[in-house]
């Protein structure tokens, strides 16, 4: 039986964090035997966002260096640049014609990013944002897409968009089924909801020890908890839901040495540094090999966007033929 086909794809933004690790990578590292998968570097997707195209190239190759560093297999899956497959750009443009300006101005996503970013005049490429994405899922036929709760919105489009094209010209595109992650998100550094690199509230997949004791030493705690021995909260902590994902076997200690105040702040954010610290160790040294071997790297590069070419290849002709378009 063919195994069903899940396209998963980042913006780059350069070296990734953990927030990314545990909202998406992980899932897509167990996901990767189970499934077919395509893992997309969504480069032009950063143009919605920051016209600035000067670091994209370098910023895709770190990410890139981050998926295989945290355990991505090149052999069994293509990772390709958005850009470089051009098939992108042109299922975009048919898409464009099925997709209402109405219902991409009631896109949830898109209004929080206006807010959050402060945008006051959104440019047509990034309302269309979610057709661009539409194009990337069809493209590859993706019957799954592994997101965020903050992205189903986009599914539910490229779903209509897939259902539209179907019924207007025939059969091609399957409809994606959003595949949500189990512990999507990561709180940042200065509390936010959201870790992020606009933000600077990151802990990066390529931060060593001290780095990471630093950045933990200024991050909030329980406010109530202000001497050592004081009964803390561990549900109002940020340091706590860090130990959730990276301290597992010692939760049930640090949560009791909270409440009964025998734990401080100060040796609780190093146990923290030190248990993140150990989970990141086996990505830094990986991460080291191919910064030392970025022949590799690109060659990793081109192999995917062969391979995701040929699919792309298919998929239109077959897009054309439904339309007559010869
Ligand atoms: S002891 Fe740990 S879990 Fe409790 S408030 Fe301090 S940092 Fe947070």
């Amino acid at each position: 039986m063919n195994k069903k086909r899940i396209l998963s794809g980042m913006r780059p933004t350069g070296k990734l964090h953990i927030g990314h690790y545990v909202g998406a990578l992980e899932n897509w590292i167990s996901l990767q035997h189970e499934y077919d998968n395509f893992h997309l570097i969504a480069d032009y997707h950063v143009l919605t966002t920051n016209l600035n195209s000067d670091s994209i190239y370098q910023d895709s190759i770190e990410m890139l260096i981050d998926w295989l560093a945290a355990g991505l297999d090149p052999k069994i899956s293509p990772m390709f640049r958005q850009s470089q497959i051009k098939e992108h750009a042109e299922l975009h443009l048919i898409f464009s014609m099925l997709a209402t300006v109405n219902r991409l101005e009631r896109n949830p996503t898109v209004k929080d990013q206006i807010r959050d970013l402060h945008i006051e005049n959104v440019s047509y490429g990034h309302l269309g944002y979610p057709v661009l994405q539409a194009a990337d899922i069809l493209l590859y036929k993706g019957d799954l897409v592994p997101v965020g709760e903050d992205q189903v919105p986009h599914i539910e489009i490229t779903r209509e968009i897939a259902r539209k094209f179907n019924n207007q010209y025939g059969e091609v595109f399957p409809e994606p089924e959003p595949k949500l992650t189990a512990f999507a998100r990561l709180p940042g550094l200065d509390g936010d909801a959201k870790m992020s690199k606009s933000l600077g509230n990151t802990i990066l997949l390529s931060d060593d020890a001290e780095t990471i004791k630093t950045k933990l030493r200024k991050a909030v705690t329980d406010p109530l908890k202000v001497r050592k021995n004081d009964p803390g909260r561990p549900e109002v902590c940020l340091v706590f839901s860090y130990h959730k994902k990276f301290s597992p076997s010692e939760i049930l200690e640090i949560e009791t040495g909270c409440r009964s105040g025998a734990l401080g702040c100060v040796d609780c954010k190093l146990k923290c540094t030190s248990n993140i610290s150990s989970f990141i160790a086996p990505i830094l040294e990986k991460r080291k090999y191919y910064e030392e071997h970025l022949d590799e790297v690109k060659d990793i590069l081109t192999d995917g966007e062969n391979r995701a070419q040929k699919v792309a290849k298919i998929t239109i002709q077959e897009v054309r033929d439904k339309m007559r378009l010869g």
